[in-house]
């Protein structure tokens, strides 16, 4: 079953690297005929990388690459806030914390006045229900940080790629792909000049892509309504894994909670009864779980290539989201302007 028309661009997959290329293609190609494919029936369903309402995003002491990103990205976020007069970063303060000794906080002894380091008593001070902070621990406020609306970004998108005439077809899954044909599993064939995969966690899974550095993981956070005593968003690298919390749902009126990394349900556990005792037993009785997955390649942040003259773009890990508006751009830049890749394989 072939479909007659030919396609500029076909992009597999509308999570929030397909919505973005998607969009940022028709802004750069006027008249341009472009498809979106997701086998789901909304972006951001169950089960994907990009589920859920909020993310964090926050500058990162001794990371320049990263913050050069950070600063284009956050000025492509304003750009579509403001044409859509739709609020999707909401700043607020990040509060790291951990040992000394660790890496985020080695760097940031270089950049942040001694004086701004709290202890853990201060730390338990500001955020009553944070207990039994090690003696050892310290905790820094990055200002410049947030969260991303990430359903509101993601609903943005689709509005926008809406007004763009791109065709989004959900309930699709795509079986087969190469250069420039993408088969549905109904049998329709696509014919295109590019065909980028957006496809997140699944990229092995479905394209025969996977290999040893290849890493795609399920993770779970745990949503709840108690958020008092808590901070508006965290991140702690401690002895149970890297946990993180903020404020969670349409409004921002919930809380989550997630343990990032190799999923382990007892660590997250155990650092909820030990961290935030008061509240643990309703958290664990109480909130909901949501399953999600990420991906990333060993070594390597945001992995923009080639391969068989197909484009993928994945392996963000847990950091992809606020980089929404640039994954487009970059792959639009490697694919047809075949300019320097700043951000591709860092
Ligand atoms: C728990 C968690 C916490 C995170 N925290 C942060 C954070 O704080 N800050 C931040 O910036 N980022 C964060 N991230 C990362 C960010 O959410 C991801 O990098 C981003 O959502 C990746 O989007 P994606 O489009 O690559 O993947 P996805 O959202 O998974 O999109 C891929 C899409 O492809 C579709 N698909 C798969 N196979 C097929 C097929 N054969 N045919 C058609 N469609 C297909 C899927 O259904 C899916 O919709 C976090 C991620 C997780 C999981």
């Amino acid at each position: 079953m072939e479909s007659s028309d030919r396609y500029n661009l076909i992009v597999v997959g509308l999570g929030c690297a397909g919505l973005s290329v998607a969009h940022y293609f028709s802004t750069q190609m006027e008249g341009a005929k472009i498809l979106g494919l997701e086998k789901n029936s909304i972006s951001g369903d169950l089960g994907t990388s990009s589920l859920g309402h909020s993310r964090l995003f926050n500058y990162t002491p001794g990371f320049p690459l990263r913050n050069e990103m950070y600063e284009d990205s956050k000025k492509m976020w304003k750009e579509i806030e403001e044409k859509t007069q739709t609020e999707i970063l909401h700043y607020t303060t990040l509060l790291y914390l951990g040992r000394p000794d660790w890496r985020l906080i080695k760097d940031a002894k270089k950049e942040i006045p001694e004086e701004e380091f709290l202890s853990p008593e201060k730390i338990s001070e500001m955020y009553p229900a944070f207990e039994n902070i090690p003696e050892d621990y310290t905790g820094f406020h990055i200002e410049d940080a947030g969260i991303i609306k990430s359903k509101v970004a993601l609903q943005v998108y689709t509005d926008m790629c809406q007004e763009q005439d791109i065709e989004l077809k959900y309930n699709t899954t795509v079986t087969k792909i190469s250069k420039n044909e993408v088969q549905t599993e109904d049998g329709a064939i696509y014919n295109a000049d590019h065909v980028v995969v957006a496809t997140g966690p699944f990229t092995g899974e479905h394209f025969e892509h996977e290999d040893e550095e290849f890493v795609s993981m399920e993770q779970e956070f745990y949503e709840f309504g108690d958020k008092e005593g808590l901070p508006t968003m965290f991140q702690e690298d401690s002895e149970f894994g890297s946990m993180l919390g903020c404020l969670d749902n349409e409004d921002l009126l919930q809380y989550k909670v997630s343990r990032h990394g190799d999923i382990n349900r007892t660590d997250a556990e155990a650092w909820i009864r030990h961290r935030i005792p008061s509240k643990a037993e309703d958290i664990l009785k109480n909130s909901q779980i949501f399953q999600a997955r990420w991906c990333f390649r060993k070594g390597k942040h945001f992995v923009y290539e080639t391969k068989n003259g197909v484009h993928y773009t994945y392996g963000f890990r847990g950091n992809g989201f606020f980089y929404m508006p640039l994954h487009g751009k970059v792959v639009f830049d490697t694919l047809l302007k075949k300019g320097p890749l700043k951000y591709a394989l860092i």
